[in-house]
């Protein structure tokens, strides 16, 4: 190997996103020796929303690099929900937005810093012993193929399933989801376009589009459709859908997003990319290795956030791994135990997504919103995760929006 690595590593981590170099910083912290490759150089690009909720702050907090982030990144107060008949409710949060080119690279820095190394290789296969228990990988580098062992190994290779499915951890091929997004300067539009704009609008359907503040002047303005639960079986109805189609339909349906595209400049093309949504599609775990961020399908159906939760699982990868240092069995359970943990909230964004395919009830609920400050606070209170989801989303719920 080109780099001082010890002949068998603690942990290999694949991919260097949000939870791959959050796995990485967390884990070299605690004196482990981290070894991290991405396909791509350091600084590459993440088609997104770079929209960041509250599970995002506290990962970023917890990883000591909130700071780091907010200096460059543009605030906002709440997310604004606009309703398929234009009803608006703005949900109060911490929230921000930071192109990811921007994010990532902090992220992937702040895990050097705590002494992970990096290098650009393309993970191909897993190495496995006798037993089958993965014992690091073998990776592309350039024309070179190398063998890397290792303790433990990550997969944060995120939504393109192709590692997954080399690793033997792929149960679903198809993405739960596709979204794509450009950015457009309008600095005559900042201060006017100030939340997180999600819009459910039935040019748009099943999906959403969005309108999300930048800094610098620029707005990350896209579209997404995820499909619900139900049909993460392979028989999707989204896979094919034409985003384009979907994007020119919301900019002529969303005045807002007309006046941006109208008044404002593109300072990139439109790019799309896949979603894997609900802790769906994928083993978490086998033998010396784990699955974290979205490659495990840890992004929110619905909205489509990420992010935070990418960082959140690879932190329970992490946290296992540290715990169980010597008891491989034990770790993965203790993983598989924090991701259950978790099941409630994505079951919350399942409900929801279902919910979009009614759009006078999610008219209801803004409306209801509207007149309720509880409702509202309930709906912060769960965007915070100072809540808990319940059943804010169930028929009994929703007959109690006419009781609160
Ligand atoms: C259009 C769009 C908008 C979105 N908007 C938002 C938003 O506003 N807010 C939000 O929270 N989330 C959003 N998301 C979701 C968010 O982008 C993901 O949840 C997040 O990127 C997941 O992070 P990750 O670290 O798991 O994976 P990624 O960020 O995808 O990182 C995976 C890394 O693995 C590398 N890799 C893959 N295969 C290999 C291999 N074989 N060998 C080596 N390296 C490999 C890749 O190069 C990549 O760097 C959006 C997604 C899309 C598509």
């Amino acid at each position: 190997m080109s780099l001082q690595a010890p002949d068998v590593l603690d942990v290999l981590v694949i991919g260097a996103g949000p939870a791959g170099s959050a796995a990485a910083r967390c884990l070299a912290q605690a004196g482990l020796s981290v070894h991290m490759v991405d396909a791509q150089p350091i600084g590459r690009d993440k088609v997104c929303g770079d929209g960041l909720i509250p599970d995002a702050h506290q990962a970023l907090a917890r990883l000591g690099v909130l700071d780091a982030v907010m200096a460059k990144a543009q605030r906002a107060q709440a997310v604004a929900c606009i309703g398929p008949s234009g009803g608006r409710i703005d949900v109060p949060g911490t929230l921000a937005v930071l192109p990811r080119r921007q994010l990532d690279e902090v992220l992937l820095r702040a895990a050097l810093a705590a002494g992970a190394q990096f290098e650009q290789a393309r993970f191909e296969a897993p190495l496995e012993d006798a037993a089958g228990r993965v014992q690091g990988a073998r990776l592309r580098r350039g024309d070179e193929v190398v063998e890397v062992q290792a303790r433990w190994t990550l997969l944060a290779t995120g939504a393109v399933p192709k590692a997954l499915q080399a690793a033997g951890m792929c149960t679903r091929q198809t993405p739960s989801g596709v979204a794509l997004r450009g950015y457009i300067r309008a600095p005559a539009l900042v201060g006017r376009i100030k939340a997180l704009e999600v819009v459910w609008n039935r040019a748009v359907r099943p999906g959403y589009g969005w309108i999300f503040p930048a800094p610098d002047g620029c707005f990350n303005i896209g579209v997404g459709v995820t499909d619900s639960h139900d049909s993460v079986d392979g028989k999707g109805r989204k896979k094919d859908a034409n985003l384009r189609a979907i994007f020119d339909a919301f900019v002529a349906a969303y005045p807002p997003a007309q006046q941006l595209v109208k008044e404002g400049a593109w300072v990139s093309e439109l790019k799309g990319a896949p979603l894997r949504c609900s802790l769906a599609g994928a083993r978490h775990a086998r033998p010396g290795l784990m699955v974290v961020g979205e490659a495990a399908g840890s992004t929110y159906s619905f909205t489509g956030e990420g992010i935070g939760k990418a960082m959140q699982t690879a932190l329970l990868a992490a946290d296992a791994i540290l715990a169980h240092r010597n008891d491989d069995a034990a770790a993965r359970a203790a993983y598989e135990a924090g991701l259950a943990a978790l099941a409630p909230k994505y079951r919350l964004y399942e409900r929801a997504n279902r919910i979009n395919a009614f759009p006078w009830l999610a008219d209801l609920v803004i409306w209801r919103a509207k007149k309720s400050p509880r409702l509202l606070r309930r709906m912060s209170g769960v965007q915070e995760e100072t809540s808990n989801p319940g059943n804010l989303v169930s028929l009994k719920g929703l007959t109690r929006l006419f009781l609160e």
